[in-house]
């Protein structure tokens, strides 16, 4: 039998999960204060949303997905993102029939079959938002701000926002074509010949060094924008420099998906190596026409976990781990068992975490424990405890020691 996790994959252990639960909790609170609702969509779909949404010729599609046939011979697909099954959701519980916009957030698992490396994985987890229904630059700077001020509150200080605009329709297939013009006869590498072919934008996204020098003098999309999507892009500037947010305008930045239009964006923070895109995300108003829903314009991002973990981790800042409990319970004797049993559960009912012994061991045993577990305090309950009503807490940093009534914990409580 295979006794490891299969590769690109992770055990988030109890020593992690506090910073998991800690970043978790920051996203809730954030998105509460922007407006947004959590959704929850399954981590299968069938796999022809994947191709629609997402498109045929990105490496999404090509190569990442893990797709198979179920037992009743249906194609199914591990979510490799969150958008599709978002606005999937949307459509199918008809949320457009709510006021608009509609604000839906996610902290999601993603599966894509890619080379597991830092900040790579085949599964990981991505904490995604999408505004529907606004089509304004506002809701662009909403979305790009929420996304910073949650790096912020995680405590990252220097982050990196790009901006581009990938135009509508018409300035995409101007933008193609002049493009394919400038890449005619250049010896960029095989994948993007075909992209050439295909879908010239992908050309900028290469990670190809020659390629890349290649592209550093393409013609630029932002400069053969029509007027409506020019207006919207510097309205997206406007409402970025009204909040303070630095950001460059990085043409470049053309992300994977074939979804966007107009706004796409991306922050980088700290350095974690070549995989430093920690938020990514843009405007998409073709996508839910697309999944057969009336023209409606939405924009959203997603930011991928383990890669803000790791940049919190490169920058040294500190995050919270698991919490030791606040209190350790010993007893000795049966009658000790009854009663310690009684205010663990007082003190719990109190809102303190307690540790209550449960391997029976020796009370220098219980000690040793509960200075290894790192509780906060601890007590022992024996015979004299029962016997007065009354018990000591130590407080395991200090040594100072504090007796309360038994009785009184379920209503007074104790000082932790
Ligand atoms: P990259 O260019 O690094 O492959 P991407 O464009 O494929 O990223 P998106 O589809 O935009 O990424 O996903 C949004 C975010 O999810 C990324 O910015 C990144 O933080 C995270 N992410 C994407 N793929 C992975 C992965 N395989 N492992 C861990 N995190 C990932
Ligand atoms: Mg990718």
């Amino acid at each position: 039998m295979e006794n490891r996790a299969p590769r690109g994959t992770r055990d988030v252990l109890p020593i992690d999960s506090g910073k998991w639960q800690y970043i978790e909790g920051k996203i809730h609170k954030v998105c509460r204060q922007f407006g947004y609702f959590e959704i929850r969509t399954p981590v299968f779909e069938h796999t022809e949303l994947f191709k629609r949404g997402i498109g045929d010729d990105t490496d999404i599609v090509q190569k990442e997905m893990y797709t198979f046939d179920d037992k009743g011979g249906r194609s199914i697909t591990l979510r490799p993102e969150g958008t599709a099954g978002a606005v999937r959701a949307y459509l199918e519980h008809n949320l457009h029939a709510n006021t608009s916009p509609s604000r839906l957030y996610y902290i999601c698992s993603c599966y894509r079959y890619e080379k597991p490396q830092a900040g790579r994985l085949r599964e990981f987890h991505q904490f995604g938002a999408e505004m529907f229904g606004a089509g304004g630059a506002t809701a662009d700077v909403e979305a790009i701000s929420m996304a910073v001020e949650l790096l912020v509150s995680a405590g990252l200080s220097k982050l990196n926002v790009g901006i581009n605009s990938v135009g509508c329709g018409e300035c995409k297939s101007a933008y193609n074509n002049s493009l394919k013009e400038y890449f005619k006869g250049k010896e960029v590498c095989e994948l993007c010949q075909n992209r050439l072919e295909r879908n010239p934008m992908r050309v900028l996204d290469c990670k190809n060094p020659h390629c890349a020098e290649i592209a550093e003098n393409a013609p630029k999309m932002i400069d053969i924008l029509c007027g409506e999507c020019a207006e919207h892009f510097k309205s997206v500037q406007d409402g970025l420099a009204a909040l303070g947010i630095d950001f460059v305008i990085d043409s470049h930045i053309v992300r994977g998906l074939d979804y966007y239009t107009r706004t796409v964006f991306e922050i980088t923070a700290g350095d974690i190596g070549a995989q430093n895109v920690v938020c990514g995300g843009g405007r998409y108003d073709r996508l839910v026409e697309q999944f057969g829903g009336k023209p409606t314009p939405a924009v959203g991002f997603a930011m991928g976990l383990e890669r803000l973990l790791l940049c919190l981790e490169k920058c040294d800042i500190e995050v919270p781990g698991s919490d030791s409990p606040d209190v350790y319970i010993g007893w000795i004797g049966e009658e000790g068992r009854r009663c310690a049993l009684k205010l663990a559960a007082d003190l719990r009912g109190q809102a303190i975490s307690v540790d209550l012994e449960v391997m029976e061991r020796s009370p220098r045993a219980q000690m040793k424990y509960a200075d290894k577990i790192g509780a906060g305090h601890s007590a022992i309950i024996g015979g004299d405890e029962v016997e007065s009503g009354e018990f000591v807490l130590r407080d395991m940093r200090t040594g100072e020691e504090r007796k309360y009534r038994i009785n009184d914990v379920s209503t007074k409580g104790v000082e932790i």
